[in-house]
């Protein structure tokens, strides 16, 4: 209710008459409901949650702020009908979702109306988190803290990626979990230099880094961690790189504020690691929005320029340092902008451990 109410004073700024929001995030963002087939129709005065039979009884269940309306098999129909009665000309789609196929559909569906094709309003509010969202955030976090306690006390040389990720997996789900927040990365040896390293059967052998990268759903929100363990033991190099992204990360933790630019806030931890020579292995941004998606709105990079950081962001802090054929380190913590700082939400040490 609360979202729908900023919503509307957004449109009502924007003067957009009506907004259909197809993207289902929005959807479940907007309104709570969370099927897989559903739309809203978002006016001044209405508002109305389009779907068909199989989710009507979850849809009045979920979504009592909404009208909700049986599709009937022509949603394009249904809109139309809808807006004739509400007497409105135009009519916003969120072009970063829509398909190019359902908009001249609804195109010819809706012909007396004006479509505006622009990117979702939604995505503007879904930047700044309530105080329930974040603790739906902080909630997923501190089961997935508990998961990498739990993952350090079993892993060893030997086991695969793959059964690292299922233990996490059926640890955070047993805890209640909705889910994870994505294929759980666990990159080991040559493979952590892979900044996306999904688990594979490679096993761990002494002398691997081992990047694990999970998150957890709570309540719809997702957590999103990194650390970098090693197996056995580790080199010089590797503990040399480690130190120098964990500084990197610790000059971020400590700087990043509201005010500053997506830039800005890159270069706190970008500065460190160009000083010590290893900028050039930092191939991606410091970090990204995390909410009901595990990458949204904003970015924290050096091309986020125009993005400024406010109060009730949550963005992640995670410098890399990956070394092609060779290793990578990774440390990503997720924090909460506040008007003087940020709070961080992850808890998990950060000491160098071997396993
Ligand atoms: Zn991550
Ligand atoms: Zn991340």
């Amino acid at each position: 209710m609360e979202h729908l109410t900023k919503l509307r004073q957004l449109l009502q700024k924007e003067k957009i008459e009506a907004l259909l929001v197809t993207n289902p995030v929005n959807v479940a963002y907007l309104s709570g409901f969370t099927g897989t087939a559903g739309m809203l129709l978002i006016t001044e005065q209405d508002a109305w949650l389009l779907t068909d039979f199989r989710y009507l009884e979850q849809a009045e269940a979920q979504a009592p702020a909404f009208t909700v309306t049986d599709t009937a098999g022509d949603g394009w129909k249904q809109v139309t009908q809808l807006l004739g009665r509400a007497a409105v000309s135009s009519l916003a789609v969120e072009a970063d979702h829509l398909t190019v196929k359902d908009f001249t559909a609804l195109g010819a569906a809706c012909r007396a109306l004006t479509l505006r094709e622009m990117e979702s309003p939604v995505k503007v509010l879904r930047r700044i988190k309530s105080k329930a969202e974040i603790d739906a955030i902080a909630k997923a976090q501190a089961l997935t803290d508990e998961a990498f306690a739990h993952l350090l006390k079993l892993m060893k040389a030997g086991m695969t990626e793959t059964e690292i990720a299922l233990e996490a997996e059926f640890f955070l789900r047993r805890r209640g979990a909705g889910g994870m927040s994505f294929a759980m990365i666990v990159a080991s040896g040559a493979r952590s230099a892979l900044p996306h390293g999904v688990a594979s059967q490679k096993k761990l052998v002494p002398g691997d880094a081992v990047v694990l990268d999970f998150g957890c759903v709570v309540d719809g929100y997702c957590s999103d961690m990194t650390r970098t363990v090693f197996v056995g033991d580790v080199s010089d190099r590797q503990r040399q790189v480690y130190d120098a992204v964990l500084a990197a990360q610790k000059n971020a933790l400590e700087q990043l504020r509201a005010g500053l630019s997506g830039r800005e806030g890159d270069a706190l931890a970008r500065d460190v690691l160009q000083e010590l020579g290893l900028a050039d292995y930092f191939g991606h941004g410091l970090g990204h929005g995390v909410g009901r998606e595990i990458h949204e709105a904003p970015r924290l990079s050096p091309a986020a320029g125009d993005v400024i950081l406010e109060p009730g962001m949550v963005v992640t802090v995670e410098p890399g340092v990956y070394f092609t054929a060779e290793f990578g380190i990774r440390i990503e913590d997720m924090v909460v902008i506040t008007a003087d700082g940020n709070r961080n939400l992850t808890h998990s040490p950060k000491e160098l451990f071997c396993v």
